[in-house]
């Protein structure tokens, strides 16, 4: 666990105020009282409530222009028909700001094929697609020192396609920091990780930061789901994994995933959660708003910390 270091996180967002960005309640608030809701972000995500990936696609592109953001979608071949037939995945790409190097934020907007139909993907992912696109429009109009890509990746969870696309391409290789977000749509507890990669520190020292800043209950893992992320860990982008769940998940999956057999819980436990993901329980029911303006605070302030700090290490 890395010592967070105070930094002028309040000069930050009196910048996004001077901005002009509208921010979420919970940015004035007191720390421990981040759980404001992001308004209409429930709505939007039920929207996303859909019979096939390229319908979630379709809807995501049509937000995206009733609130007026430019956005660039990025074809690649599907190299795992095998696991679904769509031939073609797309990836949506939001652009922010100038510089040589980028920050990519990311969630992946598919949802899993169940044997039974399609889920509704409303944890895994839909929740995050809603949340970074939030993002991408308090960035609107922000000074920036580096481009900043929001990214909603497709096929994620056929393997990892859309981000392996991704960073084969020239853009991907201008990444110098990438900030995934998977499974953000309840609870109060921000996990991370996997952390002990060489050459993350900055963005666990970065993640660290809004923790202390934002007075967040965070909880590092050094063994964490795979998502995104790994594509970037493969093309040597700095890069972590974020999601928001449960405070007793996420220590019971810190078990899971890191004690194992010594864990001490019982035989074949999975949390709430981890039994939600990929089945037909992944409704918009299991969705809180304020863990989505917590993950969202998350994303956000860490990413405009990396832009700083980054900037100041030019
Ligand atoms: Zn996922």
């Amino acid at each position: 666990m890395v010592a967070p270091r105070r930094l002028p996180m309040t000069l930050l967002l009196a910048g996004l105020v001077l901005a002009g960005v509208a921010l979420p309640a919970a940015w004035g608030m007191q720390a421990g009282d981040s759980t404001r809701l992001l308004p209409g972000a429930i709505d939007d995500l039920g929207r996303l409530r859909q019979e096939s990936n390229d319908a979630r696609f379709e809807v995501l592109i049509t937000i995206l222009e009733e609130r007026g953001i430019a956005y660039e979608v990025q074809e690649f071949a599907n190299e795992h028909a095998n696991r679904s037939p769509r031939p073609v995945g797309r990836n949506i790409v939001m652009t922010f700001g100038s510089g040589p190097r980028d920050l990519v934020v990311g969630a992946h907007f598919d949802a899993v094929a169940l044997p039974d139909g399609f889920s509704e993907g409303m944890v895994d992912n839909g929740a995050a697609a809603i949340i970074v696109m939030r993002v991408a429009e308090a960035l609107q109009g922000l000074e920036l020192s580096h481009r900043v890509r929001v990214v909603l990746f497709d096929m994620e969870e056929i393997g990892l396609l859309g981000s392996r696309h991704y960073v084969s391409t020239e853009d991907g290789e201008r990444a110098a920091a990438m900030l995934n977000l998977d499974v953000s749509a309840a609870g109060d507890a921000v996990l991370f990780g996997p952390a002990g990669n060489a050459g993350n520190e900055l963005v666990y020292d970065a993640a660290w930061q809004t923790c202390a800043d934002a007075d967040l209950t965070c909880v590092e893992f050094a063994n964490y789901p795979s998502s995104d992320d790994r594509s970037f860990q493969a093309a040597g982008v700095p890069n972590i994994s974020i999601a928001v769940m449960p405070e007793i998940e996420a220590h019971q999956m810190w078990l899971i995933m890191n004690a194992r057999e010594s864990s001490g819980l019982a035989p074949g436990f999975r949390t709430h959660t981890m039994s939600t993901l990929h089945s037909p329980n992944d409704t918009l029911d299991e969705v809180q708003p304020e863990a989505m303006a917590l993950a969202y605070r998350m994303v956000l302030e860490t990413l405009l910390y990396l832009d700083t700090i980054l900037a100041e290490g030019q």
